[in-house]
């Protein structure tokens, strides 16, 4: 194993099954105090005109309801501006953060949650460690699953010079309610390329220099589910949704222990320079991977045909060569993600015109 010594956190209480997200009023009672009485809830903004979803949601007058536009990835930026908002919003700080919605809106409230405690601008806390304080008591809620944002010690953001996380062990949520009912209304689309994220975390830990027994357990058992699921195996889309879920667990694990690889070093590159959403920016990068990851790679496109989904083409076409070079930076910066997929001495292994090459496949 490569990395230093680190003893890895997990999330403090698993709420798990049909029904759970019925029990959320509960869950956030037990966590208000009397200096401290109120809930920060941070929501899809697919749910903002979803009345029987947010009749249930058990808001009271002092709570502060944020609806998050996850068209794009969740910036710096607007993570300061939250974090702002709610620090003018009473005069006390919130009991909990809700988190509800995909990979964006849970990293949103982490992140959120973090900063109203850490004095600052959130894009100085984006590496390893370098919060100082424990944030809000923090509750996610997936409503479409394979990011293993839930799960994981990282809250991914876009700054103005980079796409990195913050992570440490407070960027852990500390509960989460898995109710597969609430993925119902997901896309096709979405939920292929949020699966496939998934999947690729496993491959590409698994695969991985930095594997150790653990993440390796998680990852096959992780993508054993995620077969299953995309080969329609289950029998019908409630029993699929509910083993996704346990996949996701499971694969935010197998990074945990591991690390992901070539497929996210260069999606990141996709989402810096052209704004590619996670999801549907990996299965771009890895429908060009089969050199790297062939067994991987042959099972993905078994998925993608059982499922029928497009994976966009030529988003590249247009690019200048300046942009080309942007995104061979900003991947080759991913020195974690490298390291893992080669090894140490990965620059030897992998030079920055093969990088531009694929990127200009995609
Ligand atoms: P997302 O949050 O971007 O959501 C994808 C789409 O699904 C959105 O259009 C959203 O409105 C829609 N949606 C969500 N729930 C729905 C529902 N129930 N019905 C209908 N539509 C619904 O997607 P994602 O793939 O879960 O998250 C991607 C983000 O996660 C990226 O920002 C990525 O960087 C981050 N990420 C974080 C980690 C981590 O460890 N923290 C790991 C991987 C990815
Ligand atoms: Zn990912």
């Amino acid at each position: 194993m490569l990395y230093d010594f680190r003893s890895f956190v997990n999330p403090g209480h698993y709420a798990f099954g049909k029904g759970t997200f019925n029990h959320l009023g509960e869950l956030i009672d037990r966590r208000k105090t009397p200096t401290s009485d109120w809930t920060v809830f941070m929501i899809d903004h697919y749910f903002q005109d979803k009345e029987e979803t947010l009749n249930r949601i058990p808001k009271s007058d002092k709570d502060l309801v944020i609806f998050i536009d996850s068209t794009d990835e969740p910036k710096t930026v607007l993570v300061n501006k939250y974090r702002d908002q709610i620090l003018a919003y009473q005069e006390t700080l919130p009991a909990v953060m809700v988190g509800m919605g995909g990979g964006c809106a849970m990293d949103y409230a982490k992140a959120t949650g973090l900063m109203v405690t850490n004095p600052g601008d959130s894009k100085d806390y984006q590496g390893l460690d370098l919060i100082k304080n424990e944030g809000i008591y923090t509750i996610c809620i997936p409503t479409i699953t394979g990011t293993g944002a839930e799960v994981s010690m990282t809250a991914v953001l876009s700054g103005p010079e980079k796409k990195l996380g913050i992570k440490c062990d407070y960027t852990i949520p500390n509960e989460i309610i898995f109710d597969p009912e609430l993925l119902a209304t997901v896309p096709d689309e979405d939920r292929f390329f949020t699966g496939m994220d998934n999947f690729i975390h496993n491959v590409e830990s698994m695969n991985g220099s930095w594997i150790n027994s653990m993440g390796q357990a998680f990852a096959e058992k992780s993508n054993d589910i995620t077969v299953d699921v995309f080969m329609n195996k289950y029998k019908d889309r409630l029993e699929a949704d509910e083993k996704m879920m346990v996949a996701s667990i499971m694969g935010g694990n197998s990074t945990t222990y591991g690390q992901v690889g070539v497929c996210h070093a260069l999606s990141y590159g996709l989402a810096v320079v052209l704004g590619t959403h996670h999801g549907v920016g990996n299965c771009i990068v890895f429908n060009q991977l089969e050199k790297y990851y062939p067994e991987g790679y042959k099972t993905f496109k078994e998925m993608q045909a059982m499922q029928g989904v497009e994976i966009p083409a030529n988003i590249t076409a247009g690019c200048t060569e300046a942009q080309f070079d942007q995104m061979v930076e900003v991947s080759w910066a991913l020195e974690h993600m490298w390291n893992n997929a080669f090894g140490p001495d990965w620059r030897n292994k992998i030079s920055k015109e093969e990088i531009k090459d694929l990127f200009k496949r995609m």
